[in-house]
């Protein structure tokens, strides 16, 4: 009985390992650089991502690349801040290349305060978890595991393809490798259009694909200081002149105003895609409300509707502006002398932060408050265009691989390092292929997950999708 048993495991692991190899004999060597990089530290306080870009270079130069496509760089003000740009020539001079980007940074994990440890790479019940495991190492992995094989198969792209990995993205005020990049060495990621992180596909909590997005512009976020000064005085004397009364006046018209609604090729393709499963859940109000706003942004109804049932729709059509901090008076018995908030805004794509402040201001129209633009960090352009040449292999490959799920495109409210190529003219699409669960794998929080078959799906999937780029005509 137990001898049975045990040749009856055996012989199941044998299968399964069987089958994994006979699907994909890659895989292994995919793991092994996958392990490498999730396990090298890239945290900003103990890290680096030199190391990693270095580890990553070594794999690409034993697959064959030669040290002259390899290009490792490092501000020297931040020797562990480094990066790493591969190229894989193309065979077609008239062709532009195609930039595919990650960051190998990642944010900060407390051995304590993991179940695990994050910087060990550990499967379990089908899923691997450290920090890292999706953001942005999945990615990242998956681009360098792409070029190791084409170099291997001696394939030679019709466009040149180009990786970049950078370090710096999770960090606000580090140094960031791709801003970097797009400042001082251009001429080395220069390309006709970027692949990047910030979409994917979607899994419902029952695990079951719901979509496969693809991020085609994002909004850009900015602080402004709202402030008040006052000569004050006693508060047994108060005066109509009171800064936290002007400062509440302020807020409440910021409460009020409502920036105009703008649309890009993102949103619309989402709007119209979302429509038809809206219309299926039942929700014909909705959707009918979602081609409206497509066909006409100054349908008001129509855009109260749309934005009433969802914030993150509301967030999609327009710039936002919320007030997130106060800072007022000095002591309980005494009229202020000062009165701050912080508004935060989500920029939409192609408005600058001057236009907004400006907005801010003519909304509040209280010359006692000041408006000011804090410190920039994003920068600001306008949507990538969403072509079919983009589009088309997306939705047959999805269709290919996941039967049914439908593809859409969306105008991301966070941001990603696309923001400084979109700005610096190249165009960057967010396209994973890697299905999240609504928790998005934990990313930046504790034991962070990832499915092991959403890895290797999207594996699949990027592979093919960048061949099928390459050589685009
Ligand atoms: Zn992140």
């Amino acid at each position: 009985m137990k001898s049975r048993f045990v040749l009856g495991a055996v012989t199941a692991m044998l299968a399964c390992v069987q089958s994994a190899y006979a699907a994909d004999p890659t895989e292994q060597q995919f793991r092994a650089l996958y392990k490498e990089l999730v396990e090298t530290n890239t945290t900003l306080s103990s890290g680096s991502c030199t190391l990693a870009a270095e580890r990553i270079a070594a794999r690409l130069k034993t697959a064959g690349f030669p040290e002259s496509d390899l290009h490792l760089f490092a501000d020297p003000a931040h020797p562990k801040e480094g990066g790493l740009v591969a190229v894989l020539p193309g065979r077609d001079p008239k062709a532009k290349a195609i930039l595919l980007l990650a960051h190998i940074d990642v944010v900060e994990a407390k051995r304590e305060d993991w179940t695990r440890d994050p910087f060990t790479l550990i499967e379990e019940d089908g899923k691997f978890y450290a920090r890292g495991v999706v953001d942005d190492k999945a990615q990242a992995a998956i681009w360098a595991d792409s070029l190791i094989r084409f170099k291997q198969e001696g394939y030679k792209p019709r466009h040149t393809l180009k990786m970049a990995l950078t370090c710096g993205e999770e960090t606000a005020g580090a140094f960031n490798g791709a801003e970097w990049l797009t400042k001082n060495r251009r001429e080395l990621i220069d390309a006709g259009y970027a692949l990047n992180e910030g979409a994917g596909g979607e899994l419902n909590a029952a695990g079951k694909r719901i979509t496969m997005t693809v991020q085609a512009g994002e909004k850009v976020a900015q602080n402004y200081r709202l402030e008040v000064v006052n000569r004050g005085g006693h508060s047994s004397r108060p005066m109509k002149d009171n800064a936290i009364y002007h400062l509440a006046g302020a807020l409440s018209k910021v409460q009020g105003y409502e920036f105009p609604i703008q649309l890009t090729d993102g949103s619309k393709g989402y709007l119209n895609a979302m429509a038809k499963i809206q219309l299926e859940a039942g929700h014909k109000e909705i959707a009918d409300a979602m081609k409206a706003v497509v066909q006409n942004p100054g349908d008001a109804k129509a855009v109260a509707t749309v934005s009433n049932a969802d914030a993150s729709w509301a967030a999609m059509l327009h710039t936002t502006c919320v007030a997130t901090m106060l800072d007022a008076g000095h002591a309980t018995n005494a009229l202020p002398q000062r009165a701050r908030a912080n508004v935060n805004c989500r920029i939409f794509p192609g408005v600058t932060q001057e236009t907004v402040r400006q907005a801010l201001v003519s909304a509040i129209n209280d010359p006692a408050v000041k408006v000011e633009t804090l410190e920039i960090r994003g920068e600001n352009s306008a949507p990538p265009p969403l072509t079919r040449a983009i589009m088309e292999p997306v939705e047959k490959l999805t269709a290919k691989m996941w039967p049914g799920v439908p593809v859409m495109p969306i105008l991301q409210s966070g941001a990603t390092d696309g923001q400084f190529l979109n700005a610096a003219g190249i165009p960057t699409y967010g396209i994973s292929g890697i299905f999240l669960t609504p928790d998005l794998g934990n990313i930046h929080g504790l034991n962070e997950y990832i499915g092991v078959q959403s890895l290797m799906e999207g594996r699949v999937f990027l592979h093919e999708l960048v061949k099928t780029y390459a050589e685009q005509i």
